[in-house]
């Protein structure tokens, strides 16, 4: 974390009450993470094809220990990244999926709205939140004079869909993260928005309640998190609307002191 990311925290009274806790991780295997292996093709190289059975001269074969490994997804691009996604066979929910579901919007967006996985509308359109919860998510959206696809970033932990529209299972989000993880990178939001208990579980390594999450504000590597109901639950329990009424209005407030601070530091 930078100082000046430090001092925009103090500056929201926000540094360093809520900082992340590195233990009590809230999905065990996240915590696990290995270095992330991606299938970005470059596998398919010199050292896998060689010219005799390409029927090419490429030249000699480089020794193994010349080959460079294939780049890791913290170092992808957005191209890389969704070729990674899209070829991506780190669990098995590549199997049953139609596609991957990388995400859409601005990427130099302010504001990162963060779901759980695709359903099944969004598995065959390739697109988050494009089902009922996505309509309810573009209501949300446009209560804070918001929209899809121009000042927001719409992504998931999971990019694949879970079959039956099932809960994520802790091996999967382990599996899948570091690719959210590198898209917040790339993007650097001042705000991050997070959807029901499991997208913020597994963002922010907690194992508590949406109920204990929302309603406040959490540090995620330097950006001020708010964390609300998930629009599907909020189509089954009505008045729980008014307590996510109240996230939005937080997130709001949030975002403008951090515009107000960083403009006149
Ligand atoms: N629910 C989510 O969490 N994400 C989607 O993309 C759609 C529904």
């Amino acid at each position: 974390m930078s100082l000046d990311q430090e001092a925009r925290l103090k500056a929201l009274g926000l540094w360093p009450i809520w900082r992340l806790r590195a233990s009590s991780p809230a999905v065990p295997g996240a915590l696990e993470r290995d270095e992330p292996v991606v299938d970005t093709g470059a596998a398919t190289g010199p050292a896998e094809a060689g010219p005799a059975e390409a029927g090419l001269d490429r030249g000699p074969v480089p020794p193994v220990e010349d080959v460079p490994p294939p780049p890791s997804i913290a170092e992808l691009d957005w191209d890389g990244l969704a070729d990674a996604v899209a070829r991506c066979t780190r669990c098995p929910l590549h199997a049953s999926r139609t596609q991957g579901v990388l995400g859409v919007g601005d990427r130099q967006a302010d504001w990162l709205i963060i779901g759980e996985a695709p359903g099944a509308d969004e598995d065959r359109l390739g697109e988050p939140f494009v089902g009922q919860a996505g309509k309810l998510l573009d209501a949300m959206l446009a209560a804070m004079a918001l929209k899809r696809g121009q000042d927001v970033y719409i992504a998931n932990v999971l990019k694949s869909r879970p079959p039956g529209n099932r809960d994520p299972q802790h091996e999967e989000v382990a599996a899948c993260i570091a690719y959210l993880e590198r898209q917040i990178d790339l993007i650097r939001p001042r705000l991050i928005l997070v959807l029901g208990r499991i997208a913020a579980q597994s963002l922010l390594n907690s194992t508590d309640s949406i109920a204990r999450m929302r309603g406040r504000l959490h540090v995620y590597r330097g950006i001020p998190v708010v964390v609300t109901y998930h629009p599907a639950y909020l189509l089954r329990n009505l008045p729980d609307k008014a307590k996510a009424w109240d996230d939005l209005c937080l997130a709001r407030t949030t975002m403008e002191r951090l515009k107000s601070t960083q403009e006149t530091s």
